[in-house]
């Protein structure tokens, strides 16, 4: 909740921050404008002004002069002047009296006897009064100058009167948008608390809940159905942990508890040495299953930690396959099977040898296990440009369709009783099929009842070690 207030504040903060510099620059930016503007129009009054006036110039001994010409009674007064100065810069008609007499800029009048008009501002008592100097020109001869001046007391009243609506809409503006955006931002995080309270109800122990929110396909929708696959992933890693445990615990019992069997009948009473040797012969077995259970087990909790390295090497599947096949030979002899190669090509490529060996002794032990006397265990190899593929067929009992997919499940067994009376624990196919994608590969099966099965895994020529 804490960190959730804190975005909201963030996210808020940086609205009202960014929204109060825009408007800062939008109400300077209207503030200039409209000052620039009232001047240039003020400038342009006064420009008009003194044209008017250049026109009626009258002269009086040689003195231009507007005495006469522009009536003292005018609405406005007091708001203008009209100043006349000759050409030796003496006033010879001044009407600036009722507009505070502003003070005689010396400098900007002999600027225009000079032939340059200008422009300025003079203050008087109580107004800044906006003033334009020209020459006044008489048969090309510069006779004068005629001063012209305006109150720009509407353009400071109009620039006072925006100051004030700023002052007051600048700082509303903000708390309004502040409200807002807390409110926006609120809105926008409400799911996130929504998914939040709904996370925190979804226990270790109960992963069947998911987070059940109709939310909209956006960035919070997306998150809330991630989050909703995270926990269908964990709660499958979960179950499959818990079944692996009980299935352990459950094949661990099985030979203990006939070891237990065969030592009481031992212990009921006093018995030949035979029939001792006999007992502790079948306890003898029974331990053997145990060993081979538990090394099982400890391969495939080592693969799954990742503790078990693959020693990368070059290795020649031809020599691995017949090492493979000695090893078998003597079992298969025995049960009257055989063994035939069919190699496509010679096929070399980049593995831990030992892991290879582990994965082809299970397959062959498998085959062997499910092929009557007589049958017949087939061993191929073959290579392309991208992998290497071998496969192991026999001619034996097959597998049913609904149980293929199952098969290389942790402990599945097709026929339970008759796996264990041939020694089997369950896991050669799991750890099997580690091995293949431990080198970036995969294994499949394809088979049908009475008419054998046939194993087959495809290995990248060099894998991608990383990803092992
Ligand atoms: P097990 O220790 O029982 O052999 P595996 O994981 O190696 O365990 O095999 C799982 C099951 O797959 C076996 O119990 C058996 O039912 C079936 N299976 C494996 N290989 C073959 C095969 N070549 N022919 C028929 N069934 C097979």
């Amino acid at each position: 909740m804490k960190a959730l207030w804190s975005i909201r504040l963030r996210l808020t903060l940086w609205y009202v921050v960014l929204l109060a510099a825009i408007l800062a620059a939008f109400s300077t930016g209207i503030y200039l404008t409209l000052r620039h503007n009232l001047s240039a129009n003020l400038d342009d009054s006064l420009r008009n002004r003194a044209g008017i006036l250049l026109d009626i110039v009258r002269y009086e001994n040689d003195r231009p002069t507007l005495e006469g010409l522009v009536s003292p009674a005018d609405p406005n007064v007091g708001e203008h002047f009209v100043r006349v100065f000759d050409a030796d810069g003496a006033v010879t008609f001044d009407n600036s009296a009722q507009a505070g007499q502003p003070p005689v800029d010396r400098e900007r009048i002999e600027r225009a006897l000079s032939g340059k008009s200008s422009t300025g501002s003079l203050h008087t008592d109580d107004d800044t009064m906006r003033v334009l100097a020209v020459p006044i020109q008489r048969s090309g001869e510069i006779s004068g100058v005629l001063e012209v001046g305006l109150s720009d007391e509407d353009i400071s009243e109009t620039l006072r009167t925006l100051l004030l609506i700023l002052a007051v809409a600048y700082p509303t503006t903000l708390a309004v948008a502040s409200l807002g955006g807390v409110f926006l931002a609120s809105r926008a995080l409400a799911p996130i608390d929504r998914i939040t309270r709904l996370a925190r109800r979804i226990s270790g122990e109960d992963l069947s809940q998911r987070l059940d929110l109709a939310l909209p396909a956006d960035e919070v929708g997306r998150l809330a159905r991630t989050f909703n696959d995270m926990i269908g992933r964990l709660d499958a890693a979960f179950r499959r942990q818990r079944q692996f445990t009980a299935d352990a615990s459950h094949e661990l019992r099985t030979p203990l508890t006939a070891i237990k069997g065969q030592v009481e009948v031992a212990l009921s009473r006093p018995r030949g040495a035979d029939a001792y040797r006999d007992i502790l012969s079948g306890v003898n077995e029974e331990v053997d299953r145990l060993i081979r259970l538990v090394g099982s087990l400890l391969t495939l909790a080592r693969a799954d930690a990742g503790e078990i390295p693959i020693a990368w090497e070059s290795v020649n599947l031809g020599d691995l396959v017949t090492s493979a096949v000695n090893q078998v030979r003597p079992a298969a002899t025995r049960k009257e099977i055989t063994i035939g190669l069919e190699e496509r090509a010679d096929a070399t490529l980049q593995a831990d040898e030992d892991l290879l060996l582990q994965l082809l002794l299970n397959l062959l032990d498998n085959a062997l296990k499910h092929t009557p006397s007589g049958g017949q265990v087939t061993v191929g190899w073959d290579t392309d440009a991208d992998a290497v593929r071998f496969w192991v067929g026999d001619t034996g009992i097959g597998i049913a369709t609904e149980h293929l997919d199952r098969i290389f499940d942790r402990f599945y067994r097709v026929d339970k009783g008759r796996s264990r009376a041939e020694g089997g624990v369950g896991l050669g196919l799991s750890i099997s099929r580690w091995i293949a994608e431990a080198h970036g590969g995969s294994i499949s099966v394809d088979s049908s009842p009475g008419r054998g099965a046939t194993f087959t895994v495809v290995l990248p020529h060099a894998a991608d070690r990383a990803a092992s």
